[in-house]
């Protein structure tokens, strides 16, 4: 068995043999003549003059082998609906979508925008896409009208496939509306609305641009669709980024590179295995959707469980806040991914109900998104008693560019540590204001990476190259390195610490801090929940460090004594850990915190209600309700 250090050194020193050899992982109608094309950097073609289909790839070539096997389950905790589709199945649906989309006209090259909850016509309209050469843009759910609208002027979709609703915790979401909304503030108007009824709000057509699915389903029902063989280079897809730091970017992705990247990370990192079950939590609206619940799990062979609801209700739409140990124990998961925040919301449950299924299919939980916290990662780890492995990674990048390859050799995971570059990264730590690499242990730095970017990362940002290079590559003064915006620093055996966004770095007295530094002591107080802090304009240190606090125990927020208390005990616990430059001016409580849809912090946004300012692009805020309550805070004094 190979070591991951000799396996991750061919993969920097030797890359073209070493991606020849993963290329073998997926199937190609025609192989390729080059493995990587780096002529005019920072653009990367990978596999140029090979062609292939993601669709292929995740479907019809399991056709031979599994294909009465489970290849997508879905669960929805919000209608009950429960059902299963092997792959001949999946292959069925695909071509009965895949024939609707042409006939609203769709070709290879066109953009069809997804707004849609988890339902499986979402994953049938990706697949089908993907079958036909057309560039999917799928736009998170969530989104109200104004962010859908600036979305489809920045895609100018040929068809846009949607649901009458979805819902979230009971309530209705009202797709159709928002879409009707949307189309009539954009530019851009779509030629057809493809529209899936799930009889839980009312539609109204618009004659001549909208369709059903179930119309147009029933019409092509038999119908058989090849798959369009694309060069490795044609765009897959496109995705926005969360927007926690500003405006979302429209990421690319190309075919070829992503298919490799997928299946490698499949194997090397996921140790995900045919014929077994994959539990991912995330959207369809998030990258992580497209990776590993539609196209990862998918190549692998695997089935892909995919969720619509909160983790905290269960199919009889009673409040269940083991309904995920439920699922992994029925259909037998053997990986499963989550993030920090909803691992969060699981832990203000009882704790009895880990203990209440077998869960002994599953070989390890995988966490993304956002800096997981060691109190959260031990809590965790704990209850299921299965290997909890961070992995950080971005919309960008496409597949984890620092965790533990344990499919290639038994890692251990550090707390607090999302772990060691993955092969194919030439990651590397930049002093942030001299640019030069920092490679002693413990620096801190930026986290860039050096080109050639490998296999599944963005091509560039949709229809903007311009914006790509000076974006992501020219932040370095005289070298062309991409930057993450993260800060970190690697420890003596070469683990990371990401210690939050380059732009959430404190400047206290001339003294440099990161926030993450920061709210990892106070999360470490057992009465803190959650923790957000933000630096904030001093006249007299420059900065000063700012935190807001959610309580674990809520009658703090009602109890002035008891928050002084709690206050004061924080600042102590700051001052012991990290010294007294980066203990906070003030701790406030709050009962929630601003999120993304995502649900990742809105630093930014916290930040410019402390310091007065208006709060900027909200589109991605996914509660108003918590940043109201910031500014009730920060207004009381
Ligand atoms: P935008 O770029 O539009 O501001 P975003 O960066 O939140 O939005 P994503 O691509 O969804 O959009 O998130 C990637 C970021 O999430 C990373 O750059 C990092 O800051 C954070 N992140 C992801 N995974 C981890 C992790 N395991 N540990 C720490 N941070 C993480
Ligand atoms: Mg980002």
């Amino acid at each position: 068995m190979t070591s991951y250090a000799d396996f991750y050194r061919r993969s920097i020193d030797e890359p073209d043999a070493f991606w020849a050899e993963q290329a073998k992982l997926i199937d190609w109608q025609r192989p390729f003549t080059r493995v990587c094309n780096y002529d005019n950097p920072p653009f990367v073609h990978w596999f140029e003059g090979g062609k292939t289909n993601l669709c292929h790839n995740a479907v019809d070539r399991h056709l031979k082998d599994r294909p009465d096997q489970a290849a997508l389950i879905y669960v929805s905790t919000e209608t009950g609906l429960e059902k299963t589709y092997s792959f001949a199945e999946l292959h069925r649906e695909v071509q009965r979508m895949a024939a609707s989309l042409q006939a609203l006209g769709v070709q290879k090259g066109d953009r069809v925008l997804i707004y849609m909850p988890m339902v499986a016509e979402a994953a049938f309209a990706m697949l089908a896409c993907a079958r036909l050469g057309a560039i999917h843009c799928v736009v998170f759910g969530g989104f109200a009208s104004g962010s859908l609208a600036s979305r489809i002027d920045d895609a100018t979709p040929k068809v846009v496939v949607s649901a009458d609703a979805g819902s979230r915790g009971g309530k209705i979401v009202p797709y159709k509306q928002l879409l009707d909304e949307a189309i009539r503030l954009s530019s851009h108007k779509p030629q057809a609305v493809l529209l899936t009824d799930r009889a839980l709000a009312p539609m109204t057509m618009v004659a001549g641009r909208d369709h059903l699915w179930s119309a147009l389903r029933a019409a092509h029902i038999d119908a058989q669709v090849p798959c369009e063989w694309l060069d490795s280079t044609d765009i897959s897809y496109t995705i926005y980024t969360s927007g926690t730091t500003g405006k979302p970017k429209g990421v690319q992705r190309d075919t070829g590179g992503y298919a490799v990247a997928l299946a490698a990370s499949m194997t090397h990192i996921f140790d995900g295995r045919a014929g077994e079950t994959y539990f991912s939590t995330s959207d369809i609206g998030w990258v992580v959707g497209h990776s590993y619940i539609i196209y990862g799990p998918l190549i692998a062979g695997m089935a892909t469980l995919m969720y619509e609801g909160l983790p905290t209700q269960g199919l009889d739409k009673q409040a269940d806040g083991g309904i995920w140990w439920r699922l992994v124990e029925k259909y037998k998961v053997t990986a499963m991914f989550s993030a920090p925040t909803a691992v969060r919301v699981l832990k203000k449950q009882d704790p009895a109900l880990l203990k209440k299924y077998d869960l002994s299919s599953l070989r390890a939980l995988f966490l993304a998104g956002e800096p997981l916290d060691e109190p959260t990662a031990r809590w965790i780890s704990e209850g299921l008693n299965v290997p909890i492995i961070d992995n950080y990674w971005q919309t960008e990048t496409g597949w984890p560019l620092l965790t533990v390859a344990n499919g290639v050799e038994q890692t251990p995971s550090k707390f607090g540590s999302p772990g060691i570059p993955m092969y194919g990264y030439r990651v590397k730590l930049l002093h942030e204001s001299t640019g030069e690499e920092l490679t002693q242990p413990n620096e801190k730095g930026v986290v860039v990476l050096e080109g050639p970017t490998p296999p599944g990362f963005m091509q560039t940002v949709w229809k903007d190259d311009a914006r790509f290079v000076n974006t992501y590559w020219k932040t370095v003064p005289g070298k062309m390195v991409y930057s993450t915006f993260d800060w970190g620093i690697r420890d003596e055996d070469g683990y990371y610490f990401i210690l939050g966004r380059t732009d959430d770095v404190i400047n206290v007295a001339g003294h440099r801090l990161g926030t993450r530094e920061i709210e990892e002591s106070i999360s470490g107080h057992a009465g803190v929940a959650e923790v957000a802090v933000v630096g904030v304009a001093d006249s007299l240190k420059g900065q000063v460090a700012m935190a807001f606090v959610v309580p674990k125990d809520g009658s703090v927020l009602g109890d002035s004594a008891a928050a002084l208390k709690l206050e004061s005990e924080i600042m102590k616990r700051v001052d012991g850990d990290l010294g007294a430059l980066a203990r906070p001016s003030r701790v406030r409580f709050v009962s929630l915190l601003p999120k993304t849809r995502s649900g990742k912090l809105l630093r930014r946004a916290i930040q410019a209600v402390c310091e007065g300012r208006e709060a900027g692009d909200l589109t991605t805020l996914d509660d108003p309700a918590a940043l109201q309550q910031i500014r009730d805070r920060v207004q009381a004094g």
